[in-house]
């Protein structure tokens, strides 16, 4: 074993988003807790989705507990659901933050350091190096999503600047223009039409679900 001095290596933490704000807010034991909760050794089993309202749960209170501010059961749910869930008035939200600063809670900076769900997942499979056997449908939904989203983005962005070129060399002519890109996905046993959002968010046709 070496012995090092440097203050950054000193820090063990994986150095992504999650590792530094674990340190930060000396969130212990959390990563043996990802682990287990999102490989399901322990006896319940998370998307990384739930983890990530996990970790910036655990945050929120560790920010409470700095500022001394104390924290009565469920406070720290409520608290987050305020400030994160698309739910809640803007109303509301500037009052819970509003309340939280007048607390001494450095709102900003614990919003800032709230992490995604693809944050969780970079840090389990890249830092940690955990593994899931097979992922479970709502993890296979999501990359799915976000694959197929990336992939219309840059359809869009292609067009966008294809268009535009074409434009300026006075081959088309067109002042301002938006691309929308949309992919369908008909069903030929029934005809019926879906865009792949609400396929998936359905999971199936109408057709073939099964009562
Ligand atoms: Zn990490
Ligand atoms: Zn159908």
């Amino acid at each position: 074993m070496t012995e090092s001095t440097s203050p950054r290596e000193l820090d063990d933490s994986c150095g992504c988003k999650a590792g530094r704000v674990a340190t930060k807010y000396g969130l212990s034991g959390l990563d043996d807790d990802l682990v287990a909760y999102w490989t399901g050794t322990g006896e319940e089993q998370y998307s990384t989705r739930e983890l990530a309202t996990h970790v910036n749960q655990r945050v929120l209170e560790a920010a409470l507990e700095d500022a001394g501010v104390a924290v009565r059961d469920g406070e720290v749910e409520n608290t987050y659901r305020l400030l994160t869930d698309d739910d809640v008035t803007s109303g509301t939200r500037i009052q819970t933050r509003n309340e939280l600063e007048r607390d001494g809670v450095p709102i900003d900076d614990v919003e800032s350091d709230f992490i995604s769900h693809q944050t969780v997942y970079n840090h389990l499979t890249n830092c940690l190096d955990a593994s899931l056997e097979e992922p479970d449908d709502e993890e296979r939904l999501d990359r799915s999503e976000e694959k197929l989203g990336a992939l219309q983005n840059r359809t869009a962005a292609v067009t966008e600047d294809t268009i535009a070129q074409l434009d300026r060399n006075d081959v088309i002519d067109i002042n301002e223009f938006d691309v929308l890109v949309s992919v369908t996905v008909t069903c030929t046993e029934c005809q019926q039409q879906y865009t792949v959002r609400d396929l998936l968010e359905e999971r199936g046709c109408d057709c073939s679900r099964e009562y």
